[in-house]
């Protein structure tokens, strides 16, 4: 496939582009999938919108591409993941928060 057999004009483009969401979603007409991917294949600016697209979609669906997502494959975390991140500060803090609430506590009981 030579880049020039075929000229990519224009106004094929801006149809193309227009069509890509549909095309990737394979609601076209095989007439018109074979068209587009005919002309995807002579025109790397299409191509490329194409590839912007199936990547939203496959972003949106496959789990492989967390790999390079900052969210983590897994949402739901164990708590005790969370324990390393304490530190001596934060125990302290802890302990204090909870022996100042015990000791409003035993001061409002008296
Ligand atoms: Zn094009």
């Amino acid at each position: 496939m030579g880049e020039n057999s075929l000229p990519a004009t224009k106004a094929a483009c801006v149809l193309v582009q227009e069509l890509l969401p549909l095309y990737v979603d394979n609601e076209v007409a095989p007439d018109t999938r074979r068209w587009i991917t005919e002309h995807l294949q002579v025109c790397p600016d299409c191509q490329a919108a194409a590839l912007d697209l199936t990547q939203d979609i496959l972003d949106a669906t496959a789990p492989i591409k967390a790999l390079s997502d900052p969210l983590p494959p897994n949402p739901v975390k164990p708590r005790a993941g969370l324990w390393p991140v304490m530190t001596w500060w934060a125990w302290t803090a802890f302990v204090a928060a909870a022996a100042g609430t015990f000791i409003v506590i035993m001061i409002l009981w008296r």
